[in-house]
């Protein structure tokens, strides 16, 4: 499940001192990171992050070196997974290294960290309400939807949530038979046993879900709190692949420069990575695309924890397509600062596979998005997006050069459709803006914990 576990582990009136448990993956790390860094500047709290030794890659290292010396962390022994089929997902992969000490999961955390006598576990959820909503109602729809999500003639409605087509509903939840799903409905069913869930969104975003989760008290369902957005707030901008891209992004016109990224694992079929560069290019955009090589095994690639492409990526793009698109385009493999990419002035538009923290990334920094999801609850991400808040244009299927196209125009240019969410995403990040300031709705949820743990 993705989400790690806060615990709380010190007597009330010593100083405050909180241990987080971390989902492997830099997406999860970074918002807890986050979190225990806003502990730390309001609170003067102290802050240990566990991680995994088997997914500890370069980025992670040095993310984790990099933060202030309150904050610390240690790496749990490495877990072998060499017994997993090639075909386990990755969240079937994150489940084994996510176990402490020895059962598999996420709930697990709960039970060790009650075993090591710490009395109140908090459950963080890196992504928003309507995932939360979806875990909460699992056992339920589990008991009444016949056969498969995609199947479904109906969208899945949720209480406050736009409604979720079937296919569109988290993947590991896709397939019943997989061990994943059986897996995600044991975790969905022990969210429940959380003192208190800390979600990484902003009630703007998904207005009447925030309504329904923190206004409606349910019996047996835990208070929830929306303490986001947390991003990255710490960046440095020091090697020269950096600089390039930056430098490159100076000379282009304000808000002219259409963002393609995928995060840090997601991978395109060839088809489609053909498909998009052939549609950016009629799309007549400028466009800095960071590049990594396609699979066509899967939507992650192997390279989730590292985010090195193996091969060079751009030896998969269209012939002359380089030298067509040079006056407009800048081309990065694998990684490029996307923080600093959605702050600078030229950045008008992000094609996004909807990652959660992209998604955060982004509406904090103004920036309107075109959805292409690729995996994990990134089409349902694009679902609330694009026809919930109206905040991005999904490509339509089927995802050809002249879709793809018509979206990123219509995103940075069009006056109906486009327009519109353009307005809306300079209201979101007035709205995000405001709630992690003084007084506003994140710092007065995390206050309200806070004050628990004093108690
Ligand atoms: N990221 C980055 N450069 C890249 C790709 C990703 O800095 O080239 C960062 C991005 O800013 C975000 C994280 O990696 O903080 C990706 O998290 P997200 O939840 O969007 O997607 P995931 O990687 O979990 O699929």
């Amino acid at each position: 499940m993705a989400n790690g576990a806060c615990d709380d582990g010190l007597p009330a009136a010593g100083p405050l001192h909180v241990a987080m448990l971390a989902t492997p993956g830099m997406g999860h790390l970074i918002p807890l990171a986050e979190l225990a860094r806003r502990l730390a500047s309001r609170y003067g709290a102290t802050a240990t992050l566990l991680t995994f030794a088997s997914t500890a890659s370069t980025t992670q290292r040095a993310f984790l070196a990099s933060l202030p010396p309150g904050i610390t962390s240690l790496r749990l022994p490495p877990v072998d997974l060499s017994d997993l089929p090639r075909s386990a997902t990755i969240e079937t992969r994150m489940r084994p290294p996510a176990s402490w000490p020895s059962s598999p999961t996420s709930s697990a955390r709960t039970d060790a960290a009650r075993a090591a006598g710490v009395g109140r576990t908090y459950l963080f959820n890196p992504t928003n309400l309507h995932m939360l909503s979806l875990l909460l109602r699992l056992p339920e729809l589990d008991a009444t939807v016949p056969g498969e999500f995609r199947d479904l003639a109906e969208p899945v409605r949720l209480p406050g949530c736009v409604p979720i087509p079937g296919s569109d509903i988290l993947s590991p939840l896709q397939d019943k038979g997989d061990p994943c799903y059986r897996w995600m409905l044991h975790h969905a069913a022990r969210c429940r046993e959380a003192d208190a869930i800390l979600v990484n969104s902003f009630d703007a975003v998904e207005p009447e879900a925030a309504a329904v989760l923190h206004r409606q008290q349910e019996p047996g369902r835990p208070p929830v709190y929306n303490v986001g957005p947390l991003i990255l707030t710490e960046t440095e901008t020091k090697s020269s692949l950096r600089a390039a891209c930056l430098e490159w992004l100076d000379r282009q016109p304000p808000r002219s420069v259409v963002f393609v990224s995928f995060g840090s694992g997601g991978a395109l079929r060839t088809e489609q990575m053909r498909q998009l560069a052939l549609g950016l290019e009629l799309s007549g955009q400028r466009f800095l695309w960071v590049v990594r090589s396609p699979s066509d095994e899967g939507a992650v690639s192997d390279n989730y924890y590292d985010a090195e492409s193996k091969e060079d990526p751009l030896v998969f793009l269209p012939e002359g397509f380089v030298e067509r698109t040079k006056d407009v385009g800048f081309l990065v493999s694998s990684w490029a600062p996307q923080i600093e990419v959605l702050a600078h002035e030229a950045t008008g538009g992000f094609l996004t596979h909807c990652g959660w923290n992209s998604t955060l990334e982004s509406l904090v920094h103004g920036v309107p998005m075109v959805a292409w999801p690729l995996y994990a609850e990134q089409h349902q991400n694009a679902v609330m997006l694009a026809e919930g808040i109206g905040a991005a244009i999904r490509v339509p299927e089927p995802k050809r050069k002249e879709t793809i196209a018509g979206a990123v125009k219509e995103l940075m240019a069009g006056e109906q459709k486009g327009a519109a969410v353009r307005a809306t995403v300079a209201e979101l990040q007035k709205a995000a803006l405001e709630g992690v300031g003084e007084g506003g709705a994140a710092t007065t949820a995390l206050a309200e914990v806070v004050d628990k743990w004093a108690t």
